[in-house]
């Protein structure tokens, strides 16, 4: 097997170990890579001719992704993992020690372990480039840092930076990472390596002294950071901050806590002991496992093509037309100009575009002043979209993305009109509720039209469905997906059916919602209990966001679609009768100020109910019902075939309508409540509220079977 790691001798005994995964498009510490940097590390100590060591990353962009993940869902007990933190704690004390000093050159993304060794090294040194990050994003996956993480950042960067890193798993850039004392030194990348080995050699004779201290940051640090009373202060706010952010559901991050405060406590072994023991008490929690399971699956998506063994290449995409320059179209362009395709975005009216060109660049600018691009990326970026009201500039285009208004004669007119202006393009529709079928029904090439559904915000809702209808062929499909793809989205392909699949398993959820009001429970009462389910907001908040007009509508298009079981809460048409439309015209279920959600508005309960009783039921029911609706639905969905698996109905949920991740997905709950306990309640509900609870067949064959939506601990492909 090809080594992960080469090593070549530099002038003044600095040896430069080039770190390069065979076969991976990134660098993470494999086991075979802890075995080459053990051996390498035992020839450091032995060859005395070495006087120091530079570590730096031979993949373009990216410095080391962290551990590999791979064999975690295989860990059975606390104990199996608490060993595997204390092996990496090891690995990145023997880095401190060893007997040459260690340089870390970093450029492209140094996050967990890469982080955890780069903090044990005697120096770091980092590019001044976008793509250049450091991060510990444990978190994220329900774990915490063990490979020293916890003790050795507060040394670097103080407490509140260290509770900020490790607590958020955020990416810190550069810049920002040698302010907070995090990195040592800031470089251009072309001179990366040669002023690494100048450090490094220095090091070596002694030249900069191994043990910096680390700098005092103004007098918060004095304050707080530098006496016990101050950090007590500090921990306390943190865990109520932590508390309150979690809701209790995700045990990682008050872990994390602890293991920092022990790392204050004086005791070195403790501390490092502390932190084994909170690793391996996470990882073998449900919510790492669930989050792991959504990790894996989002990286199997990656690499699907979206249209199984069919052997087609999808086409390169390198310029798009996009019809409808409004909210969504103007979306669609932005992060389209921000993977590098030439946009033409089209409407109307001259004013439209420019109304739609101008968001384009409100878009774009965020990313400059958020520092992910520079000001010259900026301006090729937007050098890329032009507006136009006729289709001067559509040939050649590969994908037309149509996102003009929800109705069906203006949706068939462009696409005749586009199958005329950019002959050989792939039509895809962004329509929430239209069929594709439909659209697609007056056209030339069929074959041709699909759906591209985005999620608003376009440019930061991570799913895309692409819908294929029964006349779509596979070459449009594996384009539309890849094209999906390079935008930066997470693909699903989903069958052409009414509200696809994210829509259709949120229609009865927020239809229960509803249903509850009309029973007389308050609004903030049902919201509550579902954000503590977990969902980042509740249901009725969610459709005084998306607007009241625009779900009356799609609520229509279910009960069309699917009959009893969607039949619409009667509180929502009389609030819509009311002309309340929700955010946007400032009055909905909750009343708002400058756009800013306050909160019930009061005034809605005389709308929605005669009598004004208001009814009083527990949290628990409120979430049984709304939740199982959804689970109900989704299960349909497989069945149906509208998804391809369970992991693409997971993820959908997950990534399109916010269904809690440590929950894992609508699939993944169903398993860990049992599909027959799920049955007996659907059951009982059913008897209440027939026929919206009927059990789904699947199910039902499911439970009789005893089977399951996934092999227990297996990764998902
Ligand atoms: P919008 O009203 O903001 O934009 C529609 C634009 O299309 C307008 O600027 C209009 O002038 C333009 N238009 C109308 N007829 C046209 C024509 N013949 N040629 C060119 N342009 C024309 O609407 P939106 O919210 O961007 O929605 C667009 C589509 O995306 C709809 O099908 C909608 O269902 C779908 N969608 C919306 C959301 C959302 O949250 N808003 C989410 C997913 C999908």
């Amino acid at each position: 097997m090809t080594a992960a790691l080469t090593t070549t001798m530099r002038e003044g005994g600095v040896a430069v170990v080039t770190f390069d995964l065979p076969g991976e498009a990134v660098n993470k510490l494999t086991r075979g890579v802890i075995d080459e940097l053990r051996a390498l590390m035992d020839r450091v100590d032995s060859d005395s001719s070495i006087r120091a060591v530079v570590l730096i990353s031979g993949k373009p962009d990216l410095f080391i992704a962290g551990a590999d993940i791979d064999g975690f869902l295989e860990l059975r007990t606390a104990a199996e993992a608490e060993a595997l933190s204390r092996e990496g704690q090891e690995m990145m004390n023997r880095i401190e020690r060893l007997r040459a000093p260690v340089v870390y050159a970093i450029h492209g993304a140094c996050m967990g372990g890469g982080l955890e060794g780069a903090l044990a090294a005697a120096y770091r040194i980092a590019t001044d480039h976008p793509k250049t990050v450091l991060a510990l994003p444990e978190v994220q996956l329900g774990l915490i840092p063990g490979a020293g993480g916890t003790q050795r950042l507060p040394r670097r960067v103080g407490l509140r930076q260290s509770l900020e890193m490790i607590l958020q798993g955020r990416n810190v850039r550069a810049k920002k990472a040698l302010q907070i004392g995090l990195i040592d030194e800031l470089v251009h990348p072309s001179i990366l390596l040669d002023v690494a080995v100048d450090r490094a050699a220095k090091l070596g004779e002694g030249k900069i002294p191994r043990e910096r201290p680390r700098a005092v940051h103004g007098m918060g640090d004095v304050m707080l950071e530098d006496n016990a009373l101050g950090r007590s202060v500090v921990f306390r706010k943190a865990r109520e901050k932590t508390r309150e952010a979690t809701k209790g559901n995700y045990p990682a991050p008050l872990a994390a806590i602890d293991a920092i405060e022990q790392s204050y406590l004086g005791d070195r072994a403790k501390g490092f002991a502390t932190e084994a023991r909170l690793f391996g008490e996470m990882a073998v929690t449900d919510v790492s496992r669930q989050l792991i399971f959504l990790f894996f699956a989002g990286a199997a998506l990656k690499k699907d093509t979206g249209v199984g063994e069919a052997n087609v290449t999808p086409r390169p995409v390198e310029k798009i037309g996009i019809l409808g320059a409004g909210f969504m179209g103007a979306g669609i362009a932005a992060i389209a100009a921000r993977a590098g395709t030439v946009v033409r975005l089209k409407d109307a009216e001259h004013a439209r575009v420019a109304k739609g060109l101008k968001e384009v660049s409100s878009i774009l600018r965020e990313e400059l002043k958020r520092k992910r691009i520079t000001r010259r990326q900026l301006e090729d970026q937007l050098a890329l979209v032009g507006g136009t009201i006729d289709y001067s500039g559509f040939a050649g285009a590969t994908i037309i993305v149509e996102a003009v208004f929800e109705d069906l004669k203006v949706k068939q007119t462009v696409l005749a009109e586009a199958e005329a202006a950019a002959a050989g393009a792939i039509f895809a529709s962004n329509t929430s509720t239209i069929p594709i079928e439909r659209i697609a029904v007056g056209a030339k090439h069929p074959e041709r039209v699909l759906g591209m559904h985005f999620f608003s915000p376009v440019q930061k809702m991570p799913l895309l469905e692409v819908i294929r209808s029964k006349a779509s062929d596979d070459e449009s499909l594996a384009t539309a997906v890849a094209y999906g793809k390079k935008l930066g989205k997470t693909v699903i392909v989903v069958r052409d059916s009414p509200g696809f699949y994210a829509n259709r398993i949120l229609a009865p959820y927020v239809n229960e919602a509803g249903l509850l009001l009309d029973e007389g429970v308050a609004i903030d009462a049902v919201d509550r209990a579902l954000v503590e389910f977990g969902f980042p907001v509740g249901p009725i908040t969610l459709i005084d966001e998306v607007g009241l007009d625009i779900a009356g509508k799609s609520s229509a298009v279910m009960l069309g679609a699917f009959g009893d079981r969607m039949v619409p809460a009667a509180s929502l048409a009389k609030v819509i009768e009311a002309g309340r439309t929700g955010r946007k015209g400032g009055k909905g279920f909750y009343k708002y100020e400058n756009g800013k959600k306050q909160g019930v508005d009061e005034t809605v309960y005389p709308l929605i109910s005669s009598n004004g009783q208001r009814m009083l039921i527990g949290a628990r029911d409120i979430v049984e019902r709304c939740v199982f609706a959804m689970l109900n639905e989704a299960a349909r969905c497989l069945e149906e075939g509208i998804i391809a698996s369970p992991r693409d109905g997971d993820v959908g949920a997950v990534y399109g309508i916010g269904f809690p991740p440590f929950r894992g997905g609508p699939f993944r709950y169903l398993d860990t409540l049992g599909i027959p306990t799920v049955i007996r309640a659907l059951e009982v509900l059913d008897g209440r509220f027939s026929p919206r609870f009927r059990p789904a067949g699947i199910l039902r064959d499911m439970a009789a079977s005893g089977s399951r939506f996934y092999p227990d601990r297996e990764k998902p492909r």
